[in-house]
């Protein structure tokens, strides 16, 4: 019976529940009558700042954001040109079903998911895996050869050898702290230093098979394919993404993942302080700010944040959530507002590059019988340079959207300096290679979506991807929202966002520490919790990560 219940995002660096706080009645908690509609600053209109924004809202205060690109940020779901809803997920796209703080908005908005189109899915249909130029077709794992198969067994007993993986695993479906933390915490210390390649190569299971079986791990890996791009990441990043079952069961919102902030937005909601009808645009005045260039104390021992034209406002408090390089490149941070050691964290962490190549098609013409009978096209994992290849169905007679290419790292960086049609020409020649005779080109209609988010100054990179060594400046990070302890100086800037968290690259991490900011801005505002529902930092004492020794 246990093994039935659900894996959740619980920890494991801390195991608080953000689902079961989101929900209670109770509420997240006040803010004396005395602070209701001061003003806060919010740097960046994506997930977690407008997640943020929302919840202070809801305890009355006044979130003023600021924004320097677009709406959304790495929640981006960009409409192709001359069609009103059909769209590229140019972030964000698939989301797993443990991510219960994240889904915790997209049922409040009342928008729908469905299951993600993964490979070797019932939603995909079909996938084929082209590895060194041989080619399989499947409808599931069982229909690919043997040494997948075996790879795919390896990787289980690999788990299991380096981390007590089913023990640590009921665990988080228990949502057992105490069990969870006498499981993981021995871990960091054993892992944070040690490389996702590492943890295969020296597996009892993998040594006992061939360099193949490594390279096919690499390619076709344990979920979604394209894991060798993770291989110098710290193995805990990846440990952690097993355990919460973070590539798994995903879902696509209906209606593109931008939409879940938009509504949030213009949604009205009941506040305190605030009229009936309250939104977020409404406080904002319609529009967010734009790029903020300066943070900095003021006078009165508030903070100070300056525009991109120069204009300066006060606030009691700020909260970050744009990537922490740009607080040394794009944004002047007064020195004094970090200790050294978390600007060191700031600007040690390193984000990973990922491009994705979309163009939209008349209708889901890849579904068509091949003269083998099988579609022409299939979700594709590959080791040419489109790497992953989706397709994203609209309906037999709508306009279709096919992914030629999601890829990381130095698949990514081979096609930064090209356009849109360069980066659409070498797919299609990678494509063409898997699939010959098959024609794309007379499908596609309107003009390509591309991102690569590493050439884009708002962002410098696509998510963290911790290396080894980069589990303290993880916790340095992570913890800074619960300030209680922090010289006055530093008290009252709040950190939260995609690289803050401990689950990078998953929308989940960004909503749980846009909770830990809100518990900080509220506890800074002299607020606090209900004593029936204690928040993150009333748990922080015996929740906390473990601590490794400088
Ligand atoms: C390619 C890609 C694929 C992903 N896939 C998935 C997935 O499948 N599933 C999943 O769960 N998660 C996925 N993620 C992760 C998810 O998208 C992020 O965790 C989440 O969107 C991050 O939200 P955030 O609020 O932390 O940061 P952001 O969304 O980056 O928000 C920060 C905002 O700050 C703005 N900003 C920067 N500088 C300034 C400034 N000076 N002034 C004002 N604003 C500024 C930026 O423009 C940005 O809008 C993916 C991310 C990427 C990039």
């Amino acid at each position: 019976m246990d093994a039935l219940k659900p894996v959740t995002a619980f920890g494991p660096d801390f195991p608080f529940a953000y689902d079961t706080w989101l929900t209670h009645p109770a509420g997240l908690g006040q803010i004396p009558t005395a602070r209701h509609g001061t003003a806060v600053a919010i740097i960046g209109a994506g997930a977690s700042g407008i997640i943020a924004a929302y919840e202070l809202m809801k305890m009355g205060l006044r979130p003023i954001i600021y924004e320097s690109a677009k709406f959304g940020g790495r929640l981006r779901s960009e409409v192709f040109e001359g069609t009103d809803d059909v769209i590229a997920e140019l972030g964000g796209m698939r989301f797993p079903a443990s991510s219960r703080a994240f889904f915790h908005y997209v049922d409040l908005v009342g928008l729908e998911s469905s299951p993600f189109p993964n490979p070797l899915t019932p939603t995909a249909g079909s996938t084929v895996v082209d590895l060194e130029g041989d080619t399989y077709f499947a409808r599931g794992l069982d229909d690919l050869p043997q040494i997948f198969k075996e790879v795919a067994v390896a990787y289980r007993a690999a788990l299991e050898e380096h981390s007590d993986f089913s023990a640590l695993t009921q665990a988080v479906r228990d949502r057992d702290p105490g069990r969870l933390k006498a499981l993981w915490d021995p871990l960091v210390a054993k892992w944070d230093e040690r490389t996702f390649y590492d943890f295969i190569v020296s597996s009892s299971a993998f040594q006992a098979l061939s360099f193949r079986h490594r390279e096919i791990f690499g390619q076709v890996g344990f979920g979604t394919g394209g894991w060798d791009s993770d291989f110098p990441n710290s193995m805990l990043e990846i440990l952690r993404v097993n355990l919460l079952e973070l590539d798994d069961h995903q879902r696509l919102i209906v209606g593109g993942a931008e939409s879940v902030l938009q509504r949030l937005w213009r949604q009205p909601t009941t506040c305190t302080h605030w009229p009936d009808g309250t939104t977020l645009a409404g406080l904002n005045g319609g529009a967010t700010m734009g790029r903020a260039v300066r943070i900095g104390r003021n006078v009165e021992g508030g903070l100070t944040v300056t525009d991109g034209w120069d204009v300066a406002r006060d606030y009691a408090a700020v909260l970050v959530t744009c990537q922490s390089h740009l607080l040394t490149t794009s944004v002047a941070v007064d020195e004094a507002l970090f200790a050294q050691k978390l600007w060191m964290a700031l600007d040690r962490t390193r984000y990973m590059q990922a491009a994705k190549t979309f163009v939209m098609v008349d209708r889901p013409f890849w579904k068509d019988p091949g003269p083998d009978g099988r579609p022409l096209l299939s979700m594709t994992l590959t080791d040419r340079i489109t790497r992953g290849t989706y397709f994203f169905d609209n309906g037999p007679d709508r306009p279709a959207v096919i992914c030629l290419s999601y890829s990381w790292m130095t698949d990514a960086l081979k096609v930064l300096p090209y356009g849109p049609e360069k980066r659409v020409e070498l797919a299609l020649a990678a494509l063409e290679r898997v699939y010959p005779g098959v024609d794309i080109r007379s499908h596609i209609r309107g003009n390509p979506i591309c991102v690569s988010w590493e050439a884009d100054e708002n962002f410098l990179g696509a998510f963290k991807g911790a290396l080894p060594g980069h589990y303290r400046y993880n916790h340095r990070m992570y913890g800074h929202f619960f300030q209680k302890d922090m010289p006055v100086e530093q008290r009252g800037i709040f950190l939260a966002g995609d690289g803050i968290s401990w689950t990078p690259a998953w929308v989940e991490g960004a909503v749980q520490t846009a909770l830990n900011a809100v518990w900080g801005v509220m506890t800074h505002m002299g607020g606090a919790s209900r004593a029936e529902n204690p928040g993150p930092g009333d748990l922080w004492a015996t929740l906390s990560p473990v601590d490794l020794p400088d």
